[in-house]
Parts: structure tokens; sequence; C-alpha cells
């Protein structure tokens, strides 16, 4: 339309990835802009949010855990939707605001978002994300983002499968010719990892461990597979039988046998989604193999685990963390070309579910 085209000289369209842990906006020809912890603080038993709506991202994850017993630190994304839509929406027009940084034409805005959510929850964001200030809202799956983000051929008549291990969630879809063929979703990602940890220090040695401390374990030692050299860390926690603080050095070994449920769910849910798959499809990934990204990719042997669960290869996609903030920004400077795709895609008919703008 002429008025998009007008409008797009004046304002800055932009691409969001709203994840569970960050969010990260991403803006044509400038990149990565915002890139911030999905943390707001609220005044205790209310969403309002402190700082005249700015204790948010960064500001507010400085206050996690220092908090007063006035304030709270809440994610409102934290298992993989919203599942708090007000203080999500005051998050959103904080994060659009500072991106936007004060431009005079509100923003055409492309929010990534899980396959699995409802339409009910489609809505919901973008109902969210017109208050929070944006023009028009469109929405895309987010293994279609990331898939166009890490470059993969996801509009040829050829399988890719991306695998996004995230912090609430972790999502296995398999596209071709611009669209979702199969996605599935399940609710374990980084953070389940990170209790894990918390779970097996408390059991094992009645020490009590704080999320980010987990959080960093997990990131120094953590692994999938046996490796080369195994690590030790020391930790420090509050020992639960006498309350006081107390330190202990943990090993790789241990951490990899606490992960192990999580893991488990998390291969399986790639070995199913592959069964299920067409046979074509299938069979294109033999050749293309796996891609992984978001923050769980990262972990130490995570790919290994995977090839020697499916038999393909596995590659981590280039900058895992912000493939699907990058693939909403191509996403929406090429909108028109989706468009059609969209129409005639059942997934696509209900991303087209735009604002009405
Ligand atoms: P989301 O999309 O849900 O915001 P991300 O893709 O940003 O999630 O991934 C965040 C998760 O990845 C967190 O649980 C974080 O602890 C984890 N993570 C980040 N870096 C690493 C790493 N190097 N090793 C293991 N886990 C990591
Ligand atoms: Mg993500």
């Amino acid at each position: 339309m002429l008025s998009d085209f007008v409008f797009g000289w004046f304002s800055m369209d932009m691409g969001i990835d709203l994840g569970t842990c960050s969010t990260l906006v991403c803006i044509r020809d400038k990149g990565i802009v915002l890139n911030e912890p999905s943390v707001v603080a609220v005044r205790k038993g209310t969403n309002i949010v402190l700082n005249n709506g700015e204790a948010v991202g960064l500001v507010a994850r400085e206050m996690l855990g220092k908090t007063p017993g006035s304030i709270s630190a809440i994610r409102p994304l934290k298992d993989g939707v919203i599942s708090d839509f007000e203080v999500t929406e005051s998050m959103l027009a904080y994060f659009i605001r500072k991106a936007h940084g004060g431009g005079i034409v509100r923003p055409r805005v492309v929010i990534a978002v899980p396959c699995g959510i409802t339409d009910v929850e489609r809505q919901a964001v973008i109902g969210t994300a017109e208050r929070a200030g944006a023009r028009k809202v469109y929405l895309v799956e987010e293994p279609m983002a990331a898939g166009i983000g890490a470059g993969l051929p996801i509009i040829e008549p050829t399988a890719s499968m991306i695998v996004d291990i995230g912090g609430g969630t972790t999502e296995v879809a398999i596209m071709s010719l611009a669209d979702v063929a199969s996605c599935e979703s399940i609710r374990v990602g980084g953070d389940d990892m990170d209790e894990a940890i918390i779970n097996h220090l408390k059991k094992t040695y009645n020490l009590l461990l704080g999320e980010a401390r987990a959080e960093k374990v997990k990131m120094q030692i953590g692994s999938v597979t046996p490796l080369e050299k195994e690590l030790t860390m020391e930790v420090a926690g509050r020992d639960t039988i006498s309350g006081m603080p107390r330190k202990i050095v943990i090993t790789s070994e241990e951490i990899r046998e606490a992960l192990r449920s999580p893991i488990a769910a998390i291969l399986e849910t790639v070995t199913a989604s592959l069964e299920k798959a067409e046979p074509e499809l299938a069979a294109d990934l033999i050749d293309n193999g796996i891609h992984i990204c978001g923050g769980g990719s990262l972990l130490r042997g995570m790919d290994t685990a995977l090839t020697n669960a499916t038999g393909l290869k596995v590659q981590i996609v280039e900058d895992p963390l912000s493939s699907v903030a990058r693939g909403t920004s191509i996403y929406l400077e090429n909108l028109e070309m989706w468009k059609d795709t969209m129409d005639r895609s059942e997934y696509g008919r209900l991303q087209y579910a735009t604002s009405r703008v």
C-alpha cells in the first residue's frame, strides 16, 4: 500500500523476538537495536511498573534479587506464552518506545510467536502490541523467523528443520516452500535445566542455589555429552539445614546427570517429529540436516547428542540468540512476498490475522 510506503520513510518498522528470557528488536539497516531481559519490576501485588513504566529490561534485572519486600520482578512470559498480558503490554510499550527513539509515525511491527499458541492468544499478542504503540502488527511463526534469520532455504521446495531451544520452550519445526509443515512445541527449555541443577544440589548437598547462579553453572560446566576434559566449579549457596551460606565444588559429570531429564524431553520431541514427518520431507533432511538455535543450542554437546539421537548432521546457526529477531526484520522487509504464501497456508491463514488498521 502507498500509505505503508510513505509511512515507511518516517517510521522505523521493527521486528521483535518476544522471548521468555530476552526480547530483541531488529531494525532494517541497523540490525539488533535492543536486546534486554524480558523482566519487569512492579509494585508487589499490582501491575504498576516502577519508575513510571521505565523499570523494564536491564533496569529491572538489576533489581532482581535485591528488591525490598514491596517490589517484585516479573518475567511475564515465563512459560513461553504470555502469562500476564498487562505486564507484557507495559514491557512491550517500553521496548517499542526505546527502539523507536521518538520517531513521529508509529511503527509497523512483526512479532515472532511460538507456533503452538491459539488463535485467541494470537489476537491477544496483536492487541497488546497495538496498545503498546504499533501502527500495524504482523505475526510470524518463531521457527519460520529463525529459519529466515539463519539464511535457510525455507522458501525452496526442500525441507529445513529448526530446533529452537529457548528459556521456557523448545520448538521443533519442519518447513518447506515458505510454510510450516509441522511444528511441535514443548514447555521445556533452559529454565528447566536451571531448575534441574537447583534440585540436584538441594537433594545431594542440602544446598540452596538461586536461579541466576544455577544458570551460571549450566553455562560454565553444563554439558549433554561427555567432555574431553571434565570440569569443576565452586558454587555458593545456603545450607538448607543450618541456614548458613556455604561453598562446594561440583563436577561437570554430576551436572550432566542432573540435566538428563530436560535434555531427554528435548531429544524425544525431535525424534518424534522426524518419525511423523512426510517421507519426502524426511528424506530431504538427510542432506539438509537439522539446524539448532536459541540459547539452549549453546549447551556443550547439544549438537552431538542430537546427531546421536537422529543420525542426521546438526548445525548450530550463526549467532543462535539473535536469529529469530533478524528473521522477523527480514520478514517485514519482504512482507508483500510473504503475503502470497500466507494466504494459502494453513499456518499463514492464522498469521494473516493481522491488526485492522
Ligand atoms: P528465549 O527465546 O526464550 O528468550 P533464548 O533463546 O534467549 O530464550 O535462550 C535463553 C536460554 O538459553 C536461557 O535458559 C539461557 O540460560 C540459555 N543459554 C544461553 N547461553 C547458553 C549457553 N552458553 N549454554 C547453555 N545455555 C545457554
Ligand atoms: Mg526464542
